[in-house]
């Protein structure tokens, strides 16, 4: 499948992120930094889903990598599981998170060595921030993204102007607490 559509270089409409970037749940983003300060020396990993663009969870599973310290290999259980879940109507697979403990949020060349090039999500954590990367067939590039508003039960919505009261409001409702 060619898309292709000329010698343009500018996003092309096949890019799904060209034009109104990624978004991640507030609560998603916080998951990735905590699993990544949680495993410390070792690199965390995990799954990002979602629809639609809009990453809604960042669901940890298992680094089955031989040498954790540097390398990261998401548990083979748990990547069949969500594939096979997005197939029965389930969150769509963006793609994956995972940590450098002592590195920048940058794709490493491990990180570009092992990359499928199947415009996936790759969200990075490291230095204490979370950076995003779309892996095209032709290198990682950075990708912006918005942070927004999450609840994590889908069933129980509430407008953020009707939860003031609540100590989990959003980023920068509250000047301290
Ligand atoms: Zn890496």
């Amino acid at each position: 499948m060619n898309w292709r559509t000329g010698s343009g270089t500018m996003s092309k409409p096949s890019d799904p992120y060209g034009d109104a970037g990624l978004e991640i749940v507030h609560p998603a983003l916080e998951a990735i930094l905590a699993e990544a300060a949680r495993a410390a020396s070792e690199e965390a990993c995990g799954l990002l889903l979602g629809n639609d663009g809009r990453v809604t969870e960042a669901r940890p599973t298992e680094n089955v990598a031989q040498d954790k310290a540097r390398h990261f290999e998401i548990d083979p259980v748990a990547l069949i599981a969500a594939y096979r879940a997005e197939r029965n109507g389930g969150p769509q697979l963006i793609g994956f998170y995972h940590s450098h403990p002592s590195g920048p949020a940058e794709p490493s060349a491990t990180d570009r060595e092992q990359a499928a090039g199947d415009r996936k999500v790759w969200a990075i954590a490291g230095q204490g921030v979370v950076r995003f990367w779309l892996d095209r067939p032709d290198g990682f590039e950075p990708l912006s993204y918005r942070l927004v508003e999450g609840e994590s039960r889908p069933m129980h919505r509430l407008p953020a102007f009707l939860s003031t009261g609540d100590s989990a409001s959003g980023p920068g409702l509250l000047g301290h607490g």
